[in-house]
């Protein structure tokens, strides 16, 4: 049975006479509750009027130019059933790709929505006696957020972990373990280059101990921390590995192999992703994935590093700067795939410098385990002879744990890679249980899993939100570093888009000559239309710290003039992102430009 419902504008706060700047939706398309179906733009805000139904529009009663408040009719619904239902696709406006199987933490599909679930379902009700209200299923990044927000917002949170400390891949042996390991690595080679400009240390000790220990107590700082934030927000911390076992109830087993049962009315999956390993290798401690190669008990003499994607390279650089001579190989054509090979360019040129040999379009075909070595064939166009090696590290990517939490017995669906489709508003194909972080697909990044936690919280407690991120920034913190936002030009260049680039070399800035670092470059995309930036990509020291700010001009849509005319500190690297600018506008005075 169908009715006809007017929508109109809902309360919209002190704003009156509010210009529509945009019509998402058209006479006869069927529409999802929720959906955005107008844009309104005022002198302070720009809002989105969201229908209150799911239905088929039957007709508009605005259009673009006209004015509106609270309570203009913006256009008639005819609604099938209740209406109260979605289906998977929130109305992204930007596609919903399904997610690589195997995936590197970023990636220049940043801009990717997760896929779309194909339609949560009202399901079972909750039990009103259910032992919490929210249950969070892991605490990496996503889970932890999440589960706080939650609290924050009054809702009584439990939070689920298989390990004794929070953080998850993040703060124990991703981002953060990585990175302090990276800066120590980083230490070593700055000071043993100094000597090409006058000053000379002596080669350095390495306490593999010490440095261990340093790594640990960083991680647990921040673990500690989460620990007592949780405490604080009486969220309710329950070490053990979780499975559903019905829509509302969850086994939870804990170290000793004890099971009990919790049930929930509503849920947040964020149980992460892990290492993919190779097929077929020999059993041996010295085949190490990512989470083996972060404990520093010993510095190999020679590495293989197999996959150069960014874990790989970010691996590289650390065993390099340790000590250790590294070989690289990777399957496809060249190194992070899918990054802008100008990026690119500068790092592989630094890593032919400090590795002994990298092999793209090369895979490993065997490896022997013997007692001194281990022996490895290459297979591949110009793969190299069979080498030997003290250690391998296999970096090809990470698998989402989706077909290891018992969805089925929930209902919601996991996709053959298990990756969960999810919508908008971070709910899974059962409206009650929602997913986030590298659970739900590309990019495995834990500053993305943080911001869908939020949403997926903020939605848990009533709150209207989506997730609507135009971009999500990718760093690789190799040496060079290398960062991207936003449309990369290969991605350009296949889109057909209309764009212009705007380049500044870093053999330019006085800040990276004086750091004796020139290598880099900063390169901005326009639209050419418009002018108004869709992609940045920057190389070079600290590449991962400017691209924040280009993340936030793609956000808030400045143009090549904002940008320009926006005074960058001197003498900084940020000032490349001031003067790409201008070397897009024409008014740039620091490089020699012919005239337009
Ligand atoms: P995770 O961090 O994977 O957390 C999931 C948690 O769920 C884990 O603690 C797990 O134990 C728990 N869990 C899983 N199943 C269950 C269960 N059934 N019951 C109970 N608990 C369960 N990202 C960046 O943004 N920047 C970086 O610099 C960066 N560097 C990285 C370096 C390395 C070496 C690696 C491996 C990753 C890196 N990443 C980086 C990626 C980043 O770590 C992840 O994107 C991020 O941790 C994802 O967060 P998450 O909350 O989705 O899941």
């Amino acid at each position: 049975m169908s009715t006809t419902e007017e929508v109109k504008v809902p309360d919209i706060g002190d704003f009156e006479d509010v210009d529509v700047i945009e019509v998402l939706v058209e006479t006869g398309q069927h529409v999802e509750q929720e959906q955005s179906l107008i844009t309104l733009e005022s002198d302070k805000a720009t809002l989105e009027v969201p229908s209150p139904k799911a239905g088929v529009v039957q007709k508009m009663h605005v259009s673009v130019g006209d004015k509106v408040s609270e309570g203009s009719l913006v256009l008639t619904l005819e609604v099938t059933g209740s209406g109260d239902e979605r289906t998977g696709d929130a109305g992204g406006s930007q596609g919903a790709e399904q997610p690589a199987a195997e995936e590197e933490p970023g990636g220049p599909d940043a801009t990717e929505r997760p896929a779309a679930a194909s339609g949560p379902e009202e399901g079972v009700p909750a039990p009103a006696d259910a032992d919490t209200d929210l249950v969070v299923l892991g605490s990496g990044p996503g889970g932890y957020t999440a589960a706080f927000r939650a609290a924050d917002l009054g809702l009584d949170v439990t939070l689920i972990e298989r390990y004794p400390d929070l953080g998850g891949v993040c703060l124990n042996v991703g981002c953060i373990p990585s990175k302090a390991l990276l800066h120590a690595a980083k230490v070593i080679t700055d000071a043993r280059e100094m000597a090409d400009h006058g000053v000379r240390f002596s080669d350095p000790t390495i306490d593999t101990g010490r440095l261990d220990e340093w790594k640990w107590s960083v991680v647990k700082t921040l673990t500690d921390g989460l620990a007592g934030l949780a405490k604080r927000r009486k969220v309710t911390v329950i070490q053990g590995t979780g499975r559903f076992t019905a829509p509302h109830e969850l086994e939870i087993e804990d170290p000793d192999g004890k099971t009990r049962r919790l049930s929930f009315r509503q849920a947040i999956v964020a149980a992460g992703s892990q290492p993919a390993m190779l097929p077929d290798l020999p059993d041996d401690p010295r085949i190490m994935d990512s989470t083996a190669a972060l404990e520093i008990d010993e510095i190999p003499k020679t590495l293989l590093v197999v996959g150069g994607g960014i874990i790989g390279l970010e691996m590289a650089c650390m065993y390099a700067g340790l000590g250790s001579r590294v070989t690289i190989v990777e399957l496809t054509d060249g190194l992070m795939p899918g990054t802008d090979p100008d990026l690119v360019k500068p790092l592989r040129k630094r890593l032919e410098k400090i590795c002994d040999g990298i092999h793209t379009g090369t895979a490993v075909d065997q490896v022997k385990a013997n007692r001194a070595s281990l022996s490895v064939t290459f297979k591949g166009e110009n793969a190299p002879s069979r080498a030997r090696f003290d250690c391998i590290l296999v970096s090809v990517g990470r698998r989402p744990n989706g077909h290891r939490i018992g969805a089925d017995k929930a209902g919601f669906e996991v996709d053959d890679k298990g990756f969960i489709p999810v919508n908008q508003q971070m709910r899974t194909s059962v409206r009650h249980i929602f997913a986030i972080g590298d659970i739900v697909g590309a990019p495995l990044l834990a500053h993305k899993a943080t911001h869908q936690a939020k949403v997926a919280a903020e939605v848990a407690a009533g709150e209207r939100r989506a997730y609507q991120a135009r971009v999500v920034p990718a760093v690789a913190y190799t040496d060079p570093e290398v960062a991207w936002a936003g449309v990369t030009e290969q991605e350009a260049k296949q889109q057909n888009l209309n764009y212009g680039k705007g380049v500044f070399p870093w053999a330019a800035n006085g800040r990276a000559l004086g750091m004796a670092r020139s290598e880099g470059q900063t390169k901005l995309l326009f639209d050419r239309d418009s002018g108004i930036i869709i992609g940045a990509g920057v190389v070079g020291a600290g590449a991962g710290d400017l691209i924040a700010e280009l993340a936030l001009a793609i956000e808030m849509g400045a143009d090549a003039e904002d940008i320009a005319l926006t005074i960058h500190p001197h003498p900084t690297l940020s000032e490349t992102v001031g003067m790409a600018a201008e070397a897009y506008e024409g008014t740039i005075t620091d490089l020699y430009m012919p005239r337009r």
